[in-house]
């Protein structure tokens, strides 16, 4: 087992200034049993090093924006290109010409973008725009899907929350809890239910149309195509939180995936963007149709504003990734890895006789551990969380970094090579046979 004394000394340090020691809770070892969170130094392609020196093989990708690995050469031309030409002008440049187009092309639902600097804001200005369209105020959700930290969505929400045990934050009126109704994921039943009840009072139906917040959960066959209609059928917007899927599992976004095969009929309204748009530096985009757009400031009364919206550096950031994302078979391979990836670790969990349930979309993957299949937050919460942590720390001490919760995906990016997938399939074997002793 490694020695992370470094990381130890540096986390008592950090808890006297940094609320918890860390700048989002997820980062934190709450829910793999404590500790201190190991801390890292540098990262070059799929590897990072921490402070006592150990190497890791890196499955986090800063929970998805790193998809080309850390550092690439490319994406750091960019940047450092950005950096010598001033990283900020509060003016409008070429460059958000570029990326918006990028964004058009790849995903045709979007008739005009706004770039903002998280994926936080860019949902909560999709609800801000579907509210002054319609002029109604309530939204619907679904348990588990996870939008970002703004009050209307951390109404019984997933992922970081969820993970801490506390599914409402303390701070959020009860009357903006009240304008906020949340049903389960794959249920068109619960949709039609909350529509029947409060429809009127509906501006938006909001969804990760293909989850990524409690595991990777694909949408059954005909969730959205029903989602779509019963709410378009309502007056009501849908809105799709790409924040996670857009160009995760191909050069598009889960509307135009081809795992979905009804395109026309599963378009959205207005798309939030974010992660993976920026190569690793801050950024948002919410988009969608023209008319409804055009409710936005300065065209239209839905006021959003930023001082770093849409700046050089994020920006260039983001068009250099996605060029990478562009290249010839860049997702077939992440695939290929995956599936042998996936495979193996099925294989072991097998041998070892622990059970683990895996949803794999293309180059990314949850691995739950239990003996259902995981296609909504009850099943997903339903999964052994102590076998999750005992994993997470036996892999760690082999060099395999993985996101501290169980609801968290595993992310291969370009850099990840065969004998990074041999290394961790040795590691998850000895990490299984250690939990079963
Ligand atoms: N939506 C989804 C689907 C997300 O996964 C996240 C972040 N994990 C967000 C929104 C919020 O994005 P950000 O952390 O950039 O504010």
């Amino acid at each position: 087992s490694k020695s992370r004394k470094r990381s130890e000394v540096l986390y008592q340090e950090a808890l006297q200034h940094i609320v918890g020691g860390v700048n989002s809770p997820s980062r934190s070892f709450k829910a793999v049993g404590g500790g201190a969170p190991v801390f890292m130094k540098r990262a070059k392609g799929a590897y990072f090093w921490d402070e006592d020196g150990n190497q890791y093989i890196d499955y986090l990708a800063a929970y998805g924006p790193i998809i080309t690995g850390h550092a690439h050469p490319h994406v750091t031309k960019a940047i450092t290109a950005a950096a010598e030409n001033g990283v900020l002008y509060g003016t409008p440049t070429e460059l958000e010409i570029t990326l918006a187009n990028m964004l058009k092309e790849a995903i045709p639902s979007l008739d005009k973008v706004r770039f903002v600097n998280s994926g936080t804001e860019a949902v909560m200005t999709t609800i801000r725009v579907a509210r002054a369209y319609t002029k109604r105020n309530k939204i619907i959700k679904f348990a588990g899907c996870y939008h970002g930290h703004s009050d209307l969505v951390l109404v019984a929400a997933g992922s970081g929350p969820s993970t801490l045990g506390i599914p409402d934050s303390a701070g959020i009126p009860t009357s903006i809890a009240h304008e906020v109704i949340t049903v389960p994921f794959n249920n068109l039943n619960g949709l039609r239910e909350a529509l029947d009840k409060w429809g009127e009072d509906v501006a938006a139906v909001m969804v990760e149309p293909i989850v990524g917040n409690f595991g990777m959960v694909m949408p059954e066959p005909g969730f959205l195509e029903g989602l779509c209609q019963m709410t378009h059928e309502n007056g009501s917007l849908v809105i799709y939180d790409e924040v996670i899927t857009a160009f995760r599992f191909h050069y598009g976004s889960a509307q135009t995936y081809a795992g979905l095969d009804n395109h026309e009929a599963i378009q959205p309204d207005l798309t939030a963007l974010g992660k993976i748009i920026g190569g690793g530096l801050p950024i948002g985009a919410y988009g969608g149709r023209k008319h409804i757009m055009e409710q936005v400031a300065p065209l239209g009364p839905a006021y959003q504003a930023g001082t770093m919206a849409g700046n050089p550096a994020s920006i260039s950031a983001g068009i250099a990734c996605l060029e990478v994302l562009k290249g010839e078979g860049v997702y077939e391979e992440m695939e290929r890895l995956t599936i042998k990836l996936t495979e193996g670790l099925k294989a072991s969990a097998d041998r070892n006789a622990i059970p683990l349930t895996i949803n794999r979309i293309r180059g990314s993957f949850s691995a739950h551990f239990c003996d259902h299949p995981v296609t909504n937050y009850d099943e997903a919460q339903d999964t052994d969380g102590e076998a999750f942590a005992a994993f997470f720390r036996h892999m760690l001490d082999r060099g395999i970094n993985l996101a501290p919760s169980k609801y968290e995906a595993w992310f291969l990016t370009t850099s990840h090579t065969e004998a990074d997938i041999d290394a961790t399939l040795a590691a998850a074997e000895e990490s299984f046979k250690a939990m079963k002793q």
